[in-house]
């Protein structure tokens, strides 16, 4: 080789870090030899995929050699009428990361700024790296992504703003109140992108209705996913909601075949099943109840979150406590990577895995 291969590299991509995922269940078998392991730490639904889901999926397989629907016409058919919105107004992505990404690739020029909260979900600061632009972090209050401090932080460089409502690894949202305040204040020039991966668990009043605000602020993109509630993590699909004009753009970056014919159908499934989706809001409810009563019990702090999953300040550093979790079966997520080394951030179960969780955590603090 003539030259060490980073010198040929774009200084923004050296500027990313390895995104640290999950510990898959297989690897932990593998390492530790263990076989009865329980992951809490991506968040997934604990019910496993609906039954709808995995028969439209088993009916299909003999139709995999075609390309998908480029333009995902049912799905978007299927989505528009579950969220009153115009086909027209929706994009399909290879999870929601996938159309986040598509929002950089399409608005962010060359030292462009993009703001985020300091504690954002990793996906954020290497999508505005790789697309080059510039991010600018926000320090939270009261961990709560701080939208007066978000204003004030605004250029004539500020393209996006990117607002996980609510925020992964913190879990909390911000108001209805708290946003078109931001909205009505933010630069012309500047783009804000809701990315609700969570927002069908938060129950709270105040929480903002990002589809009537569009209807108010042309300049807002929404995000959201099959990944979580509808428990098709391992299928990657996303969806972006916006002004037709904002779609129109983002379509031109999109690669033609970018979600697959199964992870279509099984989205326009996981739709249909209501009975799923409120046996998955009940067991999350009851959860983090089970969790927090717990978790008080033991004079352990904890982030309060509106989402499946719990932030928690352990007495010990957390990535010792994940490691002896881990030996014990149980998979959670540290947090060093997001500088929170006295944090685990640790997904809300099924009854009986949660119940595991708090006996081997009471046994190791
Ligand atoms: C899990 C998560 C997502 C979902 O990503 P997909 O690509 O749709 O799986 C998006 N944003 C946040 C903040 C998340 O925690």
């Amino acid at each position: 080789m003539p030259c060490s291969i980073k010198k040929l590299v774009n200084p923004d991509i050296l500027a990313i870090e390895l995104y640290q995922p999950g510990k898959p269940i297989q690897e932990v078998q593998q390492e530790l030899g263990l076989k009865d392991i329980i992951k809490l730490a991506s968040n997934e639904n604990p019910l496993g995929p609906s039954p709808l889901v995995t028969q439209a999926i088993q009916k299909h397989l003999q139709d995999i050699h075609y390309y998908p629907d480029a333009g995902a016409h049912d799905l978007k058919k299927a989505l528009a009428n579950h969220l009153n919105v115009s086909p027209n107004s929706i994009i399909v992505g290879n999870g929601s990361e996938n159309v986040l990404a598509m929002i950089s690739h399409t608005f962010i020029k060359p030292n462009d700024e993009i703001i985020i909260s300091k504690h954002a979900f990793a996906t954020f600061t290497i999508i505005a790296h790789e697309s080059h632009g510039k991010p600018v972090y926000i320090p939270e209050n009261n961990w709560r992504h701080d939208l007066k401090a978000t204003l004030k932080a605004c250029n004539q460089h500020t393209k996006l703003i990117y607002i996980a409502n609510p925020g992964n690894p913190i879990g909390t949202y911000n108001t209805d109140e708290e946003l078109r305040e931001l909205l009505t204040s933010v630069p012309e020039h500047t783009i804000v992108v809701l990315d609700e991966a969570y927002y069908e668990y938060v129950n709270e009043k105040d929480y903002p209705n990002t589809l009537k605000l569009m209807e108010s602020f042309p300049n807002l993109i929404v995000t959201r996913t099959f990944s979580k509630l509808y428990g098709l993590a391992g299928l990657r699909i996303g969806y972006g909601i916006a002004r037709p004009e904002i779609i129109e753009l983002l379509n031109r970056v999109r690669l033609p075949f970018n979600v697959s014919s199964i992870a279509q159908i099984a989205a326009i499934k996981a739709l249909e099943d209501q009975d799923y989706v409120e046996a998955s809001l009940t067991i999350n409810r009851e959860g983090m109840k089970q969790m927090q009563d717990e978790l008080k019990n033991f004079g352990l702090k904890y982030i309060p979150s509106v989402t499946n999953f719990m932030t928690i300040k352990v007495p010990e550093n957390g990535l010792s406590l994940y490691k002896k979790l881990l030996n014990a079966g149980i998979i959670v997520r540290p947090l060093v990577s997001y500088q929170l080394p006295d944090y685990i951030r640790v997904t809300i179960g099924t009854q009986t895995q949660n119940e595991r969780f708090l006996k081997a955590l009471a046994h190791l603090i």
